[in-house]
């Protein structure tokens, strides 16, 4: 394959913007290095690179993208929204529109706001968390990923009981000391830290159902421990949503699995691929937000009506009858595939999946917490990658992420994903 013009691009990239990426998960530091794909266009299950090569997107812009690229009606939505003009910095009809319209598809948001990224509502979250309580620390789950706000940049103590410390140069120790991380599907750890802190702790943050080490479920009864146990503490739940609202089915991962967290946090998809976030949860808590209450929350861009109205036509897509179902049935079929294909070449690979996307781990252990996940062998993984790419098959480049199915992708791409699968696997297992 011919990727001349990307290599080149890339060169020049790296002479303007830092890394030659604007975040970092774009670059292919994880998957031995080399010139990421510049792609000039993206219409349905397809991109098409600068070189002209077409590929079969399961990326999805790391999740936002789950009609496809381009997708008609929301493309529609955003004409006609450049049309009557970008940005008001007034309220819009369109925010009463799209909030009624998450309130209808997740009942835990009796109040909402708009923000323009998922970071951005994850960082609200607790510090409205922590305004409503009155205390000061968080507990989050080993590997989740939740934006890139200081608080969240924490990694992992020794263990339950001991503190953070910074997971990224500029974060100070004494943020590091608010965040305590523990595994995931570990309702004993969780017990111990919640024991040591539970007085201190105004939030526990929680990916639902991860889908930021792979795509993880969370072990029956884990998240109804998690939920009772911070109760009783008196700390807040809050669902980071912004992988999996809308993802899994019309509304969040919590009506899925039938829990009510106090807040939720929530991005990608419900920007239609436009920039967005937004969180919500109980009116007494929301209320604790500006101008009604002393937390702070504002946005030049916050609520803009393109990204309203995109929003909007996103969820009259998904809203359509049968969606979920054709997500789930793909992602069957792909599955289905791929583990055939790993016994018949005896390849060490485990599938997990939900409804629409899926991670292949390289390791033949199950895959329930980032441990499990740390354990898919990299250089395996960026050797199936780059095998995959090559046949016109783009993922995500880090063992870690997830592949993602769209409305727009059909039976013949899956047909032909695990064409190029088997010709991966039999290299790699020569
Ligand atoms: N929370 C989760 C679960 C995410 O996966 C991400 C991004 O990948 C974020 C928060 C941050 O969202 P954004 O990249 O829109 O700031």
């Amino acid at each position: 394959m011919n990727v001349k013009q990307s290599e080149e691009l890339y060169k020049e990239a790296c002479e303007h913007i830092v890394g030659g990426v604007n975040s970092p998960s774009r670059s292919f530091q994880g998957v031995g290095g080399g010139a990421p794909i510049f792609m000039e266009r993206g219409e349905g299950a397809y991109f098409y690179d600068v070189d002209g090569n077409r590929y079969i997107d399961y990326l999805g812009a790391y999740g936002p993208i789950i009609t496809g690229h381009a997708h008609p009606h929301i493309t529609e939505a955003i004409k006609r929204s450049a049309e009557d003009g970008t940005l008001y910095g007034t309220p819009t009809r369109f925010e009463n529109q799209f909030s009624k319209m998450l309130k209808g598809a997740i009942p835990s948001l009796e109040k909402v706001r708009f923000v323009n990224s998922g970071t951005e509502a994850v960082m609200t979250t607790i510090r409205v968390a922590r305004a409503y309580t009155g205390r000061n620390k968080i507990i989050k789950f080993a590997g989740c990923y939740h934006g890139h706000s200081d608080l969240v940049l924490v990694a992992a103590g020794s263990g339950p009981s001991t503190l953070g410390s910074p997971d990224s140069a500029g974060v100070t120790q004494n943020i590091a000391e608010e965040v305590i991380t523990v595994p995931f599907n570990d309702p004993k750890a969780f017990e111990t830290a919640i024991n040591k802190w539970g007085d201190q702790i105004a939030a526990v943050l929680v990916e639902p159902i991860v889908g930021n080490f792979g795509i993880v479920e969370p072990a029956p009864g884990f998240l109804e421990r998690v939920h009772s146990l911070t109760h009783e503490a008196g700390a807040l739940i809050i669902y980071d949503e912004v992988i999996t609202a809308f993802r899994f089915t019309y509304g969040g991962a919590q009506n899925l699995l039938n829990l009510t967290p106090d807040m939720t946090a929530m991005g990608k998809i419900i920007g239609g691929g436009l920039p967005i976030g937004a969180y919500g949860g109980k009116t007494k808590i929301m209320e604790s937000v500006a101008p009604l209450g002393p937390a702070y929350s504002a946005g030049t861009m916050s609520g803009n009506p393109a990204s309203m109205r995109a929003g909007i036509a996103c969820l009259e897509v998904l809203k359509e009858e049968g969606t979920y179902e054709r997500l789930d049935f793909l992602g069957n079929k792909l599955e289905e595939g791929l583990v055939e294909l790993i016994q018949k070449y005896n390849i060490p690979a485990t599938v997990n999946r939900l409804k629409g996307a899926l991670t292949l781990y390289f390791t033949t252990q199950p895959v329930t917490n980032y441990e499990e996940a740390e354990s898919s062998d990299g250089q395996l993984f960026a050797s199936f990658f780059k095998k995959m790419l090559h046949q016109g098959i783009n993922l995500a480049p880090s063992k870690y992420e997830a592949w993602f199915i769209t409305t727009a992708h059909v039976e013949k791409d899956i047909d032909e994903t695990l064409i190029a699968a088997e010709h991966a696997f039999r290299e790699l297992a020569e």
